[in-house]
């Protein structure tokens, strides 16, 4: 069985906002809210300057509270590891928003139901995402956990997960960027 995982390489990353775009055509997501976007987070003063860009979405937690507190099953997991929510079961209680501890989750306007990143599973099974296809400088990977591509940038690099302290397991990694001229 496979098991997906996703890294976003900050140093790659330029802000433009192109995986957000493709992932709203791709999924149909209305205005004003969306499955995925990348913060700009600046620091220093001109010329010592830093930009990270942050990738904001699901990070398809392994140990997935936004699961265990759903009521109806509406938010279930796939043996792949990619948590999805069957809108015909969602409620609309708004639980998963509350304990979901990376904000990820939102009430769809046109749906009614909640939403959030599906890694474009119902849509392209297991094929590159949207978010991935489009990216202009392959700041995005996305694999299999035990492809040869996947444990070459683990073997080679640092992939950091956000608030792993908290033991959900994300399955969305990223590579911290070390480029600018601001040190700490
Ligand atoms: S498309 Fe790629 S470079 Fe552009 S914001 Fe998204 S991850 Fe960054
Ligand atoms: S990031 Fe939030 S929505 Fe995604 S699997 Fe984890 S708890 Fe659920
Ligand atoms: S994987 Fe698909 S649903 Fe998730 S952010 Fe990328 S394009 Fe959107």
């Amino acid at each position: 069985m496979k098991k997906y995982v996703m890294i976003h390489d900050e140093n790659l990353c330029i802000g433009c906002a192109a995986c957000s775009v493709a992932c709203k055509n791709e999924n149909n997501i209305p205005a004003g809210v969306f499955r995925v976007q990348v913060h700009a987070k600046m620091k220093g003063v001109f010329p010592n300057l830093k930009t990270d860009f942050e990738r904001i979405s699901c990070v398809m937690c392994e140990d997935s509270p936004c699961v265990s507190v759903c009521p109806t099953g509406a938010s279930f997991k796939l043996a792949n590891g990619i948590t999805l929510i069957d809108e015909k079961l969602c409620v609309s209680c708004k639980y998963c928003i509350l304990a979901c501890p990376y904000n990820a989750r939102f009430i769809n306007p046109i749906t009614k139901a909640v939403d959030k990143c599906t890694f474009c599973y119902p849509n392209r099974k297991g094929a590159t995402p949207a978010c991935v296809s489009v990216c202009p400088t392959d700041a995005l990977i996305f694999a299999d956990t035990s492809s040869k591509e996947i444990k070459q940038i683990f073997a080679s690099k640092v992939v950091e997960f956000k608030k792993a302290h908290l033991n959900t397991k994300p399955q969305l990694g990223f590579i911290k960027n070390t480029k600018g001229g601001y040190y700490e």
